[in-house]
């Protein structure tokens, strides 16, 4: 695929805009209002952070505001490119960041680098991390040029940040990686016992077209399924728990591919364990290699 055939952006509802990246397969979202504009997420560095602000000024020249779904690095590595306009996120998303996402950008610029990829790994190191000051906890109803949009925290599920971005006029929704399209739902930070009871209350908001954090544009069927899946990942972890079988025994009972089925009963074990839900970041760059 060209960069022109997946970077346009989309009209996925009334003045609401999706942009399909090649990198990470990323979405990113755009709703316009009269004379303001949220973008939703902000890609991977400050470079692609650039890019796609270039992107949004082909569409309107109105100021924005931004809110990160969460803080995997490439959703909100872009933030401080957006500056100085507000940008939201949930609470734990910003502690998050401060804590862990200077170890999120030298295991990526490392693995940048081990796949012959140093400008990529140059660009992660010169980008200022920026976490949001604009909080959410549980709903936070915005107006963006007239539009009101809401930002909700519906639980853990992904992450114990993921915000899902209703704007309710146009029937769309942002998902974050709460739902993921073209690759299984990722699980390495996830909460795989709350994740369907999240999706399930995602499942009320969603009437229209659903972005999900990456891959095409879905709708409430697809999440419906993918619910379905997550859920039976939750109970293969929980009956395996409970019984006292090691995560391989129950393998073949979760409908991902090996390793993703591995990493979701993982964190579900470590739910039903009562772990702290993230190793440090120094035992993350240990583990890793990186020292
Ligand atoms: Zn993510």
């Amino acid at each position: 695929m060209t960069a022109t055939a997946t970077e346009q952006w989309r009209e996925v509802g009334d003045r609401v805009f999706a942009r399909r990246h090649r990198a990470f397969d990323l979405n990113v979202g755009l709703v316009l209002g009269q004379g303001a504009c949220l973008v939703v997420d902000t890609h991977g560095s400050e470079a692609q952070g650039r890019e796609l602000a270039a992107a949004v000024r082909r569409v309107t020249a109105d100021p924005w505001v931004v809110v990160d779904t969460h803080a995997h690095f490439d959703h909100c590595f872009g933030n401080a490119v957006f500056r100085p306009a507000k940008v939201w996120g949930h609470r734990r998303c910003a502690e998050n960041m401060l804590a862990y996402a200077e170890a999120q950008r030298r295991l990526m610029a490392a693995a940048y680098r081990k796949h012959g990829r140093p400008a990529a790994a140059d660009d992660l190191e010169a980008t200022r991390i920026d976490p949001p000051e604009e909080l959410v906890d549980d709903v936070v109803p915005l107006t963006v040029g007239g539009r009101p949009v809401q930002l909700r925290y519906l639980g853990r599920g992904h992450t114990d940040n993921d915000l899902v971005v209703a704007v309710a006029d146009a029937a769309v929704l942002f998902a974050g990686d709460l739902v993921e399209q073209g690759a299984p739902p990722a699980f390495e930070d996830a909460f795989p016992l709350d994740w369907p009871a999240t999706l399930d209350a995602m499942l009320e908001l969603a009437e229209g077209p659903v972005v999900p954090g990456h891959g095409d544009v879905v709708d409430r069927d697809y999440v419906l399924a993918q619910r379905a899946d997550i859920g039976r990942a939750a109970d293969a972890g929980r009956s395996a728990y409970a019984e006292g079988r090691p995560v391989e025994a129950v393998l073949a009972e979760v409908p991902f591919p090996a390793p993703v089925a591995r990493s979701a009963l993982e964190r579900a074990f470590r739910q039903l364990r009562g772990d702290p839900p993230y190793d440090p970041p120094e035992k993350l760059l240990r583990r890793a290699g990186i020292g």
